[in-house]
């Protein structure tokens, strides 16, 4: 057996860590660009309170603030821009995944010659180290405080996919449950639905390891026992500090030993369609489970009880049960998608993820998924 977990210098967790960003951020330079999304963090106060602890600590800052949901190449080269102007150092963001994927993006092509383009595209490849960069969630949680990639689009193309380098692992993921109190409840149980979906595909992934099973499984617990009381009150912190933590634990986890069918399908889905990336992947889980069962009955097994299902073959109906409970609808109803699209998806689908599912699904099979989401 050999395994390897590549993970942020420094991982902290606990209420009140945001305080710490200016201390965090003076360690590791003293010009930082701060990315962030379009108006959430303004709206909650934690905008002039991150600017007043890097002012604290002596850290100049430029705001890059507005990052709407699907972050695309065009926005990212904006942030780029900027960063290279006013001879950044250090790249901060706080926000949901979206303004930490731009935040991790533009930390690694800051430095680099050249633009961003020309590495998404794989015509070149990171030559010079990333700037440090600090990433702090306020959803949870897509987990990109730990990962390796950057999920962008390429609007030109109508395509998402990842820049991806072993160096662009955040150098800190600050992780403060309190951020999480202002997220409304439909994002709360998307961005929920989309860690236990990354919990679930990793505990079964081709490439799980017995550490990465080990947190894998604290996660689905932590976060299928307390989703539905984040999503009923959000300001509870009994519920938002579990599934925090459990966002955090898969975090650590998925970018190692990989996704599955779920997050294969739902970046082309996603995109074409503008659903929500959590809510797609909701949607799909069950299914997708369903079709993985007779190749790791004894793992759905041990998911079983932690989902409150009774056998490995009523896990599926669990989780549907769990999307409703948490408002989540079981088919995209609303948004579009029919069976014209599904050459396209099937064609944009075969990523990393999809490589990594336990049960190798043929097109056909991935047709008769999606034939039961529409
Ligand atoms: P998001 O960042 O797009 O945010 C969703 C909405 O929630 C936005 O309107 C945002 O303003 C709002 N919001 C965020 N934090 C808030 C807060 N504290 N209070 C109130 N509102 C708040 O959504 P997301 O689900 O966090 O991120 C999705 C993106 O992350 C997708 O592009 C997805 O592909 C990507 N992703 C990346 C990785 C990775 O490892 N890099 C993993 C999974 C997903």
């Amino acid at each position: 057996m050999s395994f390897q977990l590549v993970l942020p210098k420094n991982i902290i967790f606990g209420r009140g860590t945001y305080s710490r960003l200016g201390e965090l951020c003076a360690e590791v330079g003293n010009r930082a660009l701060l990315v962030t999304g379009k108006s959430a963090l303004r709206k909650s106060g934690r905008l002039d309170q991150a600017l007043g602890l890097l002012n604290r600590h002596g850290v100049k800052v430029e705001l890059f603030e507005g990052v709407g949901s699907d972050p695309d190449l065009h926005t990212c080269d904006r942030a780029i821009g900027l960063a290279r102007e006013r001879g950044t150092n250090l790249v901060a963001a706080v926000g949901g995944g979206s303004a930490l994927d731009v935040g991790k993006a533009v930390a690694a092509v800051v430095p680099q010659p050249g633009q961003l383009s020309e590495y998404f595209a794989g015509d070149r490849k990171l030559e010079q180290s990333p700037l440090p960069f600090l990433a702090v969630p306020t959803t949870a949680g897509t987990g990109s405080e730990c990962t390796n990639n950057a999920v962008l689009t390429d609007s030109d193309r109508m395509m998402k996919k990842s820049l991806r380098d072993e160096r662009m692992v955040p150098d800190v993921a600050l992780v403060d449950p309190e951020l999480t109190f202002s997220v409304p409840a439909d994002v709360t149980a998307q961005t929920g639905m989309d860690a236990l979906t990354q919990a679930l595909e990793c505990y079964v992934s081709r490439a799980s390891n017995p550490l990465s099973d080990a947190l894998a499984l604290r996660a689905i617990k932590l976060i299928a026992k307390n989703l539905p009381d984040a999503v009923a009150d959000g300001s509870r912190i009994e519920a938002r500090e579990p599934v925090a933590l459990g966002s955090l634990l898969t975090a650590m986890v998925f970018g190692n030993v990989g996704l599955g069918a779920v997050h294969g399908l739902a970046h082309p889905l996603g995109i074409l369609f503008h659903i929500p990336h959590g809510l797609v992947c909701a949607v799909l889980l069950p299914h997708v489970c369903q079709f993985n069962l007779p190749e790791r009955l004894e793992k759905f097994g041990q998911v079983a009880p932690l989902v409150g299902a009774s056998s490995a073959e009523e896990v599926p109906t669990a989780l549907r049960e769990l999307n409703r409970q948490v408002g989540i609808p079981e088919t995209f109803t609303g948004y579009g998608v029919n069976e014209t699209a599904f050459d396209r998806i099937l064609a944009d689908c075969r990523s990393g993820s999809m490589a990594k599912n336990p049960r190798p699904a043929l097109d056909e099979d991935l047709r008769e998924i999606l034939r039961k989401v529409v």
